[in-house]
């Protein structure tokens, strides 16, 4: 088939591979004036992990990422542990840190290495039947479009709900002198009002040796004008009080511009697919990233749209693939609006019963296991249908 990508994030690059392996014959067009990776970290968990191998990008991921066992959490002011979740015994059964760089990177080369072609400087307005417009011209007819646009696509008419709470996110070296441990996501809570954390995302792969970790503060989004407008300092100086092991990672940060805010957004496509049109990643479902999953997700998505044209042809395979997603994506969709508002809200409530009563039950079994699974991404099988032998 002939395809046409309209995206390369993640899940766009991951689509552009996997069916170039497959023999299609596949352009990815992005906005991007040059390849440009953006944000900071995430973690890739098992189940994304598991595409990457197919991709041929695993074992890079895993030299350049930071393995991570374990999520773990507590009350600033309390010394509560309000999160702890370990990733469980097998080989794989872990996350890995990464910069979204390093990510970029991998399956930037990986979509080249199977024979896709990538169209920088190519912003998508539109679609008009199999074609894709841009700013200026158009390309096409293609046998199939894939949508992977991400949050603010133009293809996708998921109108989804704005999250009130997001976050301020930066790259810093991993300090020599730091007393937090490199194999876990480490996070300290104000209420559900203030959350600071560190994760750590291995290294670069221009710089191999040098280990970084991305640090977030959370924060209303209403509220971001004002933490701009507070003297970078006297912020320092509540950031270190409420967190004192958060001081060496603030070493080398001079001031808010070091920054990037990031706000979420949350909700799903009942049905994402049109004729000729495959929407995968956020323009098919957006969430916060409390429960890490939404690189994975896009990840499965790719993977999914893959095994359903290999079984059938035209809208066949699109009902097919978004079949095969629904009850995973469903899930998560579900868990995360439940679990959000207990990290990130004005609640006085939830954090209460958060700290007194659902972490104390979360340590214990079984609730202990569900969390492992849930944080790994196989809650629930991610693409039933597509996993059974024809
Ligand atoms: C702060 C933050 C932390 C996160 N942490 C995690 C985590 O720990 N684990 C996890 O799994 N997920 C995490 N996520 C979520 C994850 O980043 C997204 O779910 C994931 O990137 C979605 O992939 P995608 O391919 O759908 O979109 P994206 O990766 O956003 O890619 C979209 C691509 O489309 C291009 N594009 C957009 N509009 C146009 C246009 N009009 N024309 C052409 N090109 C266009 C963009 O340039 C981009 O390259 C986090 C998200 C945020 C914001």
């Amino acid at each position: 088939m002939k395809i046409g990508v309209a995206g390369a994030g993640i899940g766009g690059l991951a689509a552009a591979s996997l069916l170039a392996q497959d023999g299609h014959a596949v352009t990815v067009f992005d906005q991007f004036g040059a390849p440009r990776p953006v944000g900071s970290g995430l973690v890739m968990q098992p189940v994304g992990l598991e595409v990457l191998d197919r991709i041929g990008a695993g074992d890079a991921l895993r030299r350049l990422g930071q393995p991570l066992h374990r999520m773990f959490g507590q009350e600033a002011r309390t010394g509560r542990v309000v999160l702890d979740v370990a990733y469980g015994r097998g080989a794989d059964r872990k996350g890995i840190g990464i910069h979204r760089a390093a990510l970029f990177h991998l399956l930037y080369r990986a979509a080249e290495g199977a024979g896709a072609r990538i169209a920088a400087a190519h912003r998508v307005t539109g679609r008009d039947g199999r074609n894709l417009l841009f700013e200026t011209g158009r390309a096409g007819p293609f046998d199939l479009i894939v949508d992977a646009c991400g949050a603010h696509s133009p293809l996708s008419p998921l109108r989804s709900r704005p999250l009130p709470y997001g976050a301020v996110w930066a790259t810093v070296p991993w300090p020599a002198d730091s007393a937090l441990r490199v194999d876990r996501l480490s996070q300290r809570y104000r209420r559900a009002d203030r959350m600071l954390g560190v994760l750590p995302v291995g290294a670069m792969p221009d710089q191999p040796t040098r280990r970084l970790a991305a640090i977030f503060y959370s924060l209303p989004v209403a509220g971001f004008g004002a933490w701009r407008a507070t003297q970078f300092e006297a912020w320092q100086r509540e950031a270190v009080t409420l967190w004192p092991d958060f001081a060496p990672f603030l070493a080398g940060v001079m001031g808010h511009g070091d920054f990037t805010f990031a706000s979420y957004s949350q909700g799903q496509m009942a049905h994402p697919w049109d004729s000729g049109l495959a929407h995968i990643g956020d323009a098919a479902h957006r969430a916060s990233p409390q429960l890490g999953q939404g690189a994975n997700m896009a990840l499965l998505d790719a993977r999914a749209l893959q095994l359903a044209l290999r079984r059938a042809r035209g809208d066949e395979a699109l009902r097919l693939y978004a079949g095969a997603r629904r009850w995973h994506v469903l899930a998560y969709q579900m868990l995360s609006a439940a679990f959000t508002p207990q990290y990130q809200s004005d609640s006085r409530a939830l954090p209460v019963l958060r700290d007194h009563v659902l972490a104390p039950l979360s340590r214990i079994w079984p609730a202990s296991r569900v969390l492992t699974r849930l944080v790994c991404g196989d809650l629930v099988p991610p693409m039933p249908a597509l996993m059974v032998p024809r």
